[in-house]
């Protein structure tokens, strides 16, 4: 895969799926910014890990669902390397009730967290890009944005809003050259994934055609695409990572 642009700023990516894309996206010769909230030790070993492959990488703390955080963030890149290429947001949590149990509270920590940093991400890419003519953005949303689950409606709600705004943004990117898409994983091997009871894991096993669950290197490659000249045509689409879990 070939890459018009330079750099990439992977947005909660000190471990599981983000820091994957991180490693996939150096080894593919971008300059990556490993954004990191709370665990400098990870995003230090994995800035480490990439600069010994012969890989560029840098460090960047913020929460990014906090506006003023994540724009003075993206001023620091832009200050630093003079264009921001590529965005990929991936920072996203879980707060899982059922909805009954469920208080406004929990359903707003994780609109905030996956749907609002995605939006603050999305816009000021579209700032900072619409003046060079040229980017691609790639939203981490899941496959419970797609068809729904038991216990997850905040999550739901939140990966769902993320793929009709990355439509939205896509109509506002395509007249600066920008493109936004979506990535939809399964069940992917990470913390996230872990902390499921394993009766739960097996019943999705039952249903994945593909007989496995994902890697975080599988949701990496399709990330690749997305932002790469090979996909130069697409936007506003949504290409699932799930074994075949839904079609
Ligand atoms: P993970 O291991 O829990 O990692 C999530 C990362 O996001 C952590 O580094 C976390 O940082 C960071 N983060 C959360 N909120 C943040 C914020 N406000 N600002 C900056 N960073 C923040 O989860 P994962 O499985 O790799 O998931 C990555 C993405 O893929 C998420 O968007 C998730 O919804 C999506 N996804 C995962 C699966 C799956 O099967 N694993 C399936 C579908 C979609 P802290 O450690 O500091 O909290």
């Amino acid at each position: 895969m070939t890459f018009q642009g330079q750099n990439v700023l992977i947005t909660g990516a000190s471990k599981g799926i983000g820091a994957q894309i991180a490693k996939t996206l150096a080894g593919y010769g971008l300059k990556v910014w490993i954004n990191y909230r709370s665990k400098p030790e990870l995003a230090e070993a994995l800035k480490h890990d990439i600069e010994s492959s012969g890989n560029k990488a840098a460090l960047i703390k913020f929460d990014a669902s906090i506006e003023a955080e994540f724009i003075a963030g993206l001023k620091v890149i832009v200050e630093s390397d003079g264009v921001l290429d590529y965005l990929v947001n991936n920072a996203g949590i879980t707060n899982d009730k059922l909805a009954l149990r469920m208080s406004v509270a929990d359903f707003e920590s994780v609109l905030e967290a996956n749907l609002k940093s995605c939006f603050i991400g999305c816009r000021e890419a579209l700032k900072i890009m619409g003046k060079q003519r040229f980017g691609s953005v790639v939203n981490i949303a899941s496959i419970i944005g797609e068809r729904g689950n038991m216990g997850q409606t905040n999550y739901a709600a939140s990966k769902g809003g993320m793929i009709a705004m990355s439509k939205s943004f896509a109509y506002e990117g395509a007249p600066r050259n920008i493109r936004f898409n979506c990535v939809t994983p399964g069940f992917i091997r990470s913390d996230m994934t872990d902390e499921l009871k394993p009766e739960v894991a097996e019943n999705y096993m039952k249903n994945i055609p593909l007989a496995r669950f994902g890697e975080a290197e599988d949701v990496a490659q399709a990330v690749a695409f997305l932002l790469s000249n090979a996909s130069a045509y697409i936007t506003g689409e949504v290409l699932k990572v799930n074994g075949g879990l839904y079609m």
